[in-house]
Order: structure tokens, then C-alpha cells, then sequence
């Protein structure tokens, strides 16, 4: 019934985009319904958790105040620092690729905004992001504070060292472009642990790259040409 006379409100909202009784909050639910059905379902992606994790996620509590309005919108966005959350599709994507388990620990290299850490800890059981840009790093603790998420943990560091305190990790998600795979994340990596991460140089075509571990061994498959920002290293 409360679910009836909320669709009832989305729909009112829809055609008096900013009437009365639609509070902002309203709009940007309905904004996120429309972005799951038109972006995420229309182009394959089925997987429900994932689907509802969209849904709910506020992803323009992400990013900054001046870009709200384009926070449900098909592309990637900028977050200050010269860094860019990514295109909802491509964190369905991604996550997809995954296989997300509810008892999964996942390690993610490039907190960047912190929605793709949001949206993986919906998911799984526990969320360890690394952030080499510590102003990023801050302000991620604060706002997932604020949002209330109490399985993910935000580590400021040069993620090419992955996590070594909480490892190895069923699933690893890299979000910035590296030239090759760094190896103390397949290291980190579970045996039967799934991970993401895009991989070729910053100006040329990258590639996403699903890595499997099978009996201690690579198994590699390409997925998906991709732009990302690049994987950077701290200086010694
Ligand atoms: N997952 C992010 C996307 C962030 S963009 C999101 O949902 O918003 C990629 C991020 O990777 C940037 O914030 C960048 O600073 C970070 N990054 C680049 N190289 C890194 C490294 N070696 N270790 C950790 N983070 C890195």
C-alpha cells in the first residue's frame, strides 16, 4: 500500500517535475528509478542486489553541490582534484563482473567520491577503499559517515600495495587505469577471488580486464574498451 502511494507521488513528481509535495529528495529517488530502468537495465544488467543498490544509493550526495542536478545523468562527473566519479553504467558494469556475495570482503583502489565503495558495501559484507589523494580520502570518511555506512573502511595510501592487514580479498575493483596489473593486488587476491580493473596507458586505449585466480594462476579476459584516470604512484 505504502509502496503504491509512493509510486503515485514518483508519477505526480514525474509530470509536475517541481511541484508541490515533491520534496528534492523525492526527485532525485525518481531521477534514480529512471536511471536504473533506462541506463542499467536497457543495456543487460540484471542482477537484483546490484539493481537495488543503484536505487537507493544518493549519488548526488557524492559529488559536488554545483552538479546535482546532472547526478542521475549517463556520464561520469568531475570531484575536484582533477579526479572523476564514473558513469553509472560502468560501476553497474563493474560490479556485475564481480559476482557481489553477501559474505564477500572486497579491497577497491581508488576511492575517488566513495558512490562505488556505497554501492558495493549495499551488497557485501565489508568494503576497504584506498585513496591516494588524502584530501579525497577525508572527505570520503566524513561523507560516509554522514550517509551512515559502517562496513567500509577508507585508507589514504598508494594503492599499488593494496591492503595487506585485511587480505587476501574475494574480489578486488581497481577504478584508475594502471599500465599493467599490479601484482600485490593479484597477490591480495583470494583463491577463486574475481578482480576488475582497467588496464593500457593514460592517453591510449584501455581496456577493462576481468582477473580470475585458478589454482594459484592468471586467467585473464577482456572486457570493454574504457576511459579512466590514471593509476598514480606516491613518490618515495
Ligand atoms: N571509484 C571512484 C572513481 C574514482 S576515479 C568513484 O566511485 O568515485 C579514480 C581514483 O583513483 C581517483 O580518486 C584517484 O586519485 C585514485 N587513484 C589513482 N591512483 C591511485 C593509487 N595508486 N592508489 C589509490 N588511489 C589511486
Amino acid at each position: 500500500m505504502i509502496n503504491h502511494k509512493k509510486k503515485l507521488l514518483y508519477l505526480l513528481c514525474l509530470v509536475f517535475f517541481s511541484g508541490t509535495g515533491c520534496s528534492q529528495e523525492d526527485q532525485y529517488t525518481m531521477q534514480r528509478k529512471n536511471m536504473v530502468s533506462r541506463q542499467i537495465k536497457a543495456r543487460g544488467i540484471k542482477d537484483r542486489a546490484i539493481l537495488e543498490a543503484l536505487e537507493k544509493v544518493p549519488r548526488h550526495r557524492f559529488i559536488p553541490g554545483y552538479l546535482w542536478d546532472k547526478a542521475y545523468w549517463d556520464g561520469p562527473l568531475p570531484i575536484g582534484y582533477g579526479q572523476t566519479i564514473s558513469q553509472p553504467y560502468i560501476v553497474a558494469y563493474m560490479t556485475a563482473l564481480l559476482e557481489p556475495e553477501k559474505s564477500d570482503k572486497v579491497l577497491e583502489i581508488g576511492t575517488g567520491s566513495g558512490y562505488q565503495a556505497a554501492i558495493l558495501a549495499e551488497i557485501v559484507d565489508s568494503v576497504f577503499t584506498v585513496e591516494i589523494v588524502d584530501e579525497l580520502a577525508i572527505k570520503v570518511k566524513k561523507k560516509l559517515e554522514e550517509l551512515g555506512y559502517k562496513n567500509i573502511w577508507v585508507k589514504s595510501g598508494d594503492g599499488f600495495f593494496g591492503w595487506e592487514e585485511h587480505a587476501p580479498f574475494d574480489k578486488i575493483i581497481v577504478t584508475a587505469a594502471a599500465e599493467e596489473i599490479p601484482p600485490l593486488l593479484f597477490e591480495q587476491l583470494k583463491e577463486g577471488g574475481k578482480m576488475i580493473l582497467p588496464v593500457g596507458p593514460e592517453f591510449g586505449t584501455q581496456y577493462l580486464i576481468l582477473v580470475e585466480k585458478k589454482d594459484g594462476k592468471i586467467k585473464k579476459h577482456n572486457k570493454l574498451a574504457v576511459r579512466f584516470v590514471p593509476f598514480t604512484r606516491e613518490e618515495e
